[in-house]
């Protein structure tokens, strides 16, 4: 019986220590179905004793946890995949429900965060460490990858299973424990899957789920028992999250927002082109932190690739997330779905031209749905504001260059450098644009290049605060410290002291 069933309609727990824990904070934030507009149950916003309790029970847990031999946490990994495999509908059912993109985005976002689990459950290999042996007379030298003690999670709205699953995962299987503070917005998923970790076989408070707001983060930023924070969220609380988390000891990943560019060459199949783009600009109305968000045309395409986006785009199938067929559900929230309305407003008065408006998008028997239908713009200018903000929903700017040199001059002028993708028949010009361009995640010919889990997914610029990307080895280095081990077995007679420098070699 999943624990998230059994309080519909009320205030979700806590997951503390194992179980189902209540919070002590009596501030609750309501959760809607966004296809429907209705609060459906709520999450207790938790304060700093909350976020205590979690803390102390993770730093109590990791002394057995980190002792426990890495193939051990490895096989209980592979049990929670199969467990999420297991309840992968019902998962998919809770994403839908709370977030509100369609049950089969739901399902692949899932599956990419399965995909992290397999990557971690290889744990004891990528622990492994270095050995190297006569690295001075007698004296053999190896390194050792070790936990780093109670890691905090903090994440976004916008993939509620996914993301979570770039971090605990990684995070434990390397010997530490874990307290995630998911989303308010949609927050159940984490829970549940706390509840299928500790089905598991994961020991009580290993892994652990505190709702909230900026006060939970706070705490957990502030807390001396947290010794790693991985955040992924806009960028403005992406930034405080680093300079807090830093100032305070702690080492910090804290991925930010972006404005996702894909150049479209004159020589690219534009039919191909096109595809790709609108899958990319409206999948998940846009709600994705690899959505492309701005098309650059260069040079002849242009007219022809607003045509052919236009025209698929105002076929898209926008309705209810887990209705037949649909391809495109609601926004958020409410408030959310009215700034990416008054983004278009703006777009409109600053000029840019308007080739399809989502704004007055309704869906019959859903008027309180967060609904807005595809936007497009052509002729959009960087001074823009449309331009330069991360609107997170189904708008699509398209601006217009002259050649490949002005394309990567304005996507390395942006701020942001999340993901980028080049369409073209041109390896040259595939190759320059790969080499050249300030972006930490590259397509060519692919519209979302989001990193496999033995990759490591990560922007640059605005778009990523911290030193190294979540999962692949990258994680895995964020997760552990390296100690390095120098050993001398000699039968040798003793040389007498030695004041210099060691060489090692003598
Ligand atoms: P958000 O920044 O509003 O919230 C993210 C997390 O921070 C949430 O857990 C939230 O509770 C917390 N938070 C919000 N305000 C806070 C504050 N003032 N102080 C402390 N904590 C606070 O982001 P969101 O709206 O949930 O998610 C969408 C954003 O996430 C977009 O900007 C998107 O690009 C970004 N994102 C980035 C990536 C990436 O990999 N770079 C991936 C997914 C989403």
């Amino acid at each position: 019986m999943s624990i998230v069933d059994t309080s519909t309609g009320g205030t979700l727990p806590l997951w503390i220590g194992g179980r189902a824990s209540d919070a002590t904070s009596t501030r609750t934030a309501d959760i809607t179905n966004p296809a429907t507009g209705e609060v459906i149950r709520k999450a207790p916003m938790a304060n700093a004793a909350d976020v205590d309790a979690a803390v102390r029970c993770a730093m109590q847990a990791f002394g057995v946890w980190r002792e426990t031999p890495s193939v051990r946490r490895a096989r209980i990994l592979t049990r929670f995949r199969e467990l999420l495999e297991a309840h992968r509908d019902e998962l998919a059912r809770l994403i839908t429900q709370e977030h509100g993109k369609t049950l089969a985005d739901a399902a692949g976002s899932l599956q990419r965060g399965i995909e992290v689990v397999e990557f971690a459950s290889g744990v004891p290999h990528l622990v492994k460490g270095e050995h190297a042996e006569d690295v001075g007379r007698g004296i053999d030298c190896h390194s050792l990858l070790q936990p780093l003690g109670v890691c905090a999670g903090i994440t976004p709205f916008n993939f509620p299973v996914m993301v979570p699953l770039w971090m605990f995962p990684v995070a434990i299987a390397c010997g530490n424990t874990f307290v995630l503070k998911p989303s308010e917005k949609d927050p159940s998923a984490s829970l549940r899957m706390a509840e299928l970790a500790t089905e598991a076989g994961l020991p009580d408070g290993v892994l652990n789920v505190v709702h909230g707001d900026k006060e939970a983060v706070d705490a957990l930023l502030q807390h001396p028992g947290i010794r790693a924070v991985s955040f992924v969220g806009s960028t403005p609380i992406a930034r405080y999250v680093y300079e807090t988390a830093t100032r305070n000891g702690k080492r910090v990943q804290a991925l930010g927002g972006a404005k996702n560019h894909a150049v479209v060459l004159p020589d690219a199949d534009l039919e191909f082109a096109a595809d790709a783009v609108v899958g990319a600009a409206y999948g998940s109305a846009g709600e994705r932190c690899m959505a492309v968000s701005a098309v650059v045309a260069v040079g002849a395409i242009g007219d022809q690739l607003v045509d052919a986006i236009r025209a698929k785009a105002a076929k898209l199938p926008v309705g209810p997330g887990d209705r037949q067929g649909i391809e495109m559900g609601p926004l958020v929230t409410r408030e959310h779905r009215d700034k990416v309305k008054s983004y278009v407003d703006s777009g409109e008065a600053q000029g840019a031209k308007l080739v399809l408006d989502g704004r007055a998008f309704e869906v019959s028997g859903r008027e309180k749905g967060f609904f807005i239908g595809p936007t497009l713009f052509d002729h959009v200018t960087p001074d823009m504001t449309i331009y330069q903000d991360e609107i997170f929903g189904p708008v699509l700017v398209v601006l217009r260059a002259e050649s490949l040199d002005q394309a990567i001059d304005l996507i390395n002028r942006n701020p942001y450098g999340n993901g980028t993708a080049i369409f073209t028949r041109s390896g040259g010009a595939a190759r320059r644009f790969q080499n050249e361009i300030e972006v930490g995640m590259v397509g060519i010919n692919v519209p979302i290049p989001v990193p496999m889990a033995f990759f490591s997914f990560g922007g640059w610029k605005n778009s990523l605060f911290g030193d190294l990307h979540v999962h692949g080895m990258e994680g895995v280095y964020f997760y552990t410290r390296t100690k390095v081990v120098t050993t001398r077995w000699t039968e040798d007679k003793p040389l007498g002291p030695s004041l210099a420098m060691p060489t090692l070699g003598r």
